[in-house]
């Protein structure tokens, strides 16, 4: 018989996926690492098992604990799964511009969702990084997991993604592009692939409205580059512990326009039914074009599923109303 023991264990291991109509004006072969095969439709569940293996290992949570979290929802739904195997109580705390299908889906999984208001500043006690410390200050036997400083987030990827992408290419990947909102998916796959390879070369998708790109380039943290957008899952106010700037080679920023445009036109001209951070992430790579040659190999990672967007980004009277779409 062929079986896992539960369904922690189908994590990882997702497929390769050739992008064909997309890119046909880029020379080199688009490859998607495409990790809404995970259990819980994202690349997180990686990093949400390997977070409560390492705080496990270190006494930070106890048998039927509580962890807490601040999360835009995929983050949750991986630790809601492992809380459910593992037997802990789950708490997330999200901001109000997250969709009601991620609210909804991790209250199907058993959380404990509270929302808070998005656009205050990350030190005000309501925002939901303030609002998670706070509870796992208060509640007995609770843990805050702390996704954007727990380095075992980078370290999921650097044992699985990153070496599943170089053994999937036969090491022949030459690039690597990837949404950046923790940083962890960048930094852990990006460190295991220039460890192997220190010519191929890492670029990360940021928005309008986040630091990175500005920090990454001048040293800089410039408050002027904050200010709130739409896009979900990348992008910070913040300069996470897990973005390693030293192993990317360069940020290019994705319009909320068109990170909306283009996670639709992968659904409808790839099949890809995808999350918003996806269409970023695609529009990121045309945009660096010019950086591909005939024999490259690029791998673009994508992040969720499209099911979780469905009353936004494949919502005609959202997208009007955002001015996204005649
Ligand atoms: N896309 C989506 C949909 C996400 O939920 C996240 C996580 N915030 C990212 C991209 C960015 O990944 P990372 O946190 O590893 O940088």
């Amino acid at each position: 018989m062929d079986y896992k023991n539960n369904i922690l264990e189908t994590i990882g291991n997702t497929p390769l996926v050739k992008i064909n109509k997309l890119v046909a004006d880029i020379p080199a072969l688009v490859l998607a690492k495409y990790e809404t095969f995970n259990p819980g439709n994202s690349v997180k569940d990686r990093m949400a098992i390997k977070m409560i293996e390492a705080a496990e290992e270190q006494g930070l949570i106890l048998p039927g604990g509580t962890i807490v979290e601040g999360t835009s929802g995929n983050t949750g739904m991986g630790l809601a799964l492992a809380a459910i195997i593992k037997g802990y109580k789950m708490v997330c705390t999200l901001a109000d511009k997250q969709s009601k299908e991620k609210i909804d889906i991790l209250r199907a999984v058993g959380c404990e969702v509270i929302v808070c208001p998005t656009n205050v500043g990350p030190e005000h006690p309501d925002s939901y990084y303030s609002t998670a410390k706070r509870i796992a200050a208060e509640r007995p036997n609770s843990w805050y997991v702390n996704q954007y400083d727990n380095l075992a987030n980078t370290q999921a990827h650097y044992e699985s993604t990153g070496p599943e992408i170089w053994e999937q290419t036969d090491g022949k990947v030459t690039h690597f592009v990837v949404g950046v909102g923790t940083g962890g998916t960048i930094s852990g796959v990006g460190k295991y692939l220039k460890e192997q390879n220190p010519n191929v070369k890492i670029w990360g998708v940021d928005t309008y409205g986040s630091v990175f790109k500005k920090y990454h380039e001048t040293g800089e943290f410039d408050e002027n580059e904050i200010y709130p957008y739409v896009t979900e899952g990348i992008g910070e106010d913040i300069l996470p512990k897990n973005v390693n700037f030293d192993i990317i080679d360069g940020f290019t920023k994705v319009t909320d326009k068109d990170a909306a445009v283009y996670t639709r036109r992968l659904a409808q001209e790839e099949g890809m039914f995808l999350g918003n951070s996806a269409g970023a992430a695609i529009k990121g790579l045309l945009q660096l074009k010019d950086e591909f040659k005939e024999d490259d190999v690029v791998v673009v990672l994508f992040h969720d599923h499209g099911s979780r967007y469905i009353g936004k980004i494949y919502n005609d009277e959202w997208m009007k109303e955002q001015g996204f779409m005649e």
